[in-house]
């Protein structure tokens, strides 16, 4: 990371990557990571619903429709076993098996996949500061994650790396996008954030004073509000491991 890298990790994202080591079923639902549990009842509950006729609804209900049998069919899926090339003989049994990589997907073996791919990710990037540091952006409560409001927010990141840059206090991060439901705002449950990892900065003073002027500036040009903690620097590994896990949909961790 000699430049300044963002990537947003969606499990999409990991999933699309053809460098995978687990292969499995495809999901083209947009997928995120946070109350996957919730929300793969929200989806069920969707689909048997009959609110719109429209043609393109139609289209998204099939398409939740497969989806669904995907994550559901998942726990039947195959293993795969070790085969020598050369004489066919199963070397190892069963050593990984096939899963739907859904994060909304409950089944063990699954989430063990989805956490394995989102390491091997994390591990490709080949970071050597052995700490980092966590900062977290967090975006308002909204009520749905729509296309529109992504884009709002990798706006957002752009304008705060080409701003942190010009300031001499450029970003080196790795950002996760994290989904939170928050069962007390009824209206607008979700709260969308950033778990990001910056390589350590230089003068931690200007770094911070920049990042607030930064953040002052964008909101103004933007039109939209976002905050940012300091969760200070932590172990690379323990912080990708909790990112990959945030990845793969599974929390409490
Ligand atoms: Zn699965
Ligand atoms: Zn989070």
């Amino acid at each position: 990371m000699t430049t300044a890298t963002q990537m947003f990790l969606s499990s999409k994202s990991l999933i699309n990557n053809p460098n995978n080591s687990v292969a499995g079923i495809m999901s083209d639902v947009e997928l995120t990571s946070c109350s996957a549990m919730s929300r793969s009842f929200l989806l069920k509950a969707e689909t048997n619903s009959n609110i719109t006729k429209s043609a393109s609804w139609n289209k998204y209900n099939q398409d939740l429709e497969k989806f669904v049998c995907r994550v559901e069919d998942c726990p039947k899926m195959s293993w795969r076993s070790l085969v020598c090339s050369r004489c066919g003989r199963i070397v190892k049994q069963n050593i990984a098996k096939l899963t739907c990589l859904s994060p909304y997907c409950r089944d063990d073996e699954c989430i063990k996949n989805r956490v394995r791919i989102a390491q091997a990710y994390f591990e490709a990037l080949k970071i050597k500061s052995p700490n980092l540091l966590h900062i977290i952006f967090g975006f308002a409560y909204i009520n749905r994650f729509t296309d529109e409001e992504k884009e709002k927010q990798a706006r957002v990141f752009s304008l705060l790396e080409k701003e942190m840059e010009r300031l001499g206090t450029p970003l080196h991060m790795v950002a996760v996008r994290d989904i939170k439901e928050i069962d007390l705002k009824p209206l607008t449950p979700l709260y969308v954030h950033y778990h990001t990892a910056n390589l350590p900065v230089k003068d931690w003073r200007k770094f911070r004073q920049n990042l607030y002027r930064a953040r002052e500036k964008i909101i103004k040009k933007s039109g939209v509000e976002f905050s940012f903690k300091f969760k200070h620097y932590r172990n690379q590994r323990g912080l990708f491991k909790y990112f990959a896990h945030r990845v793969a949909g599974v929390f409490g961790i």
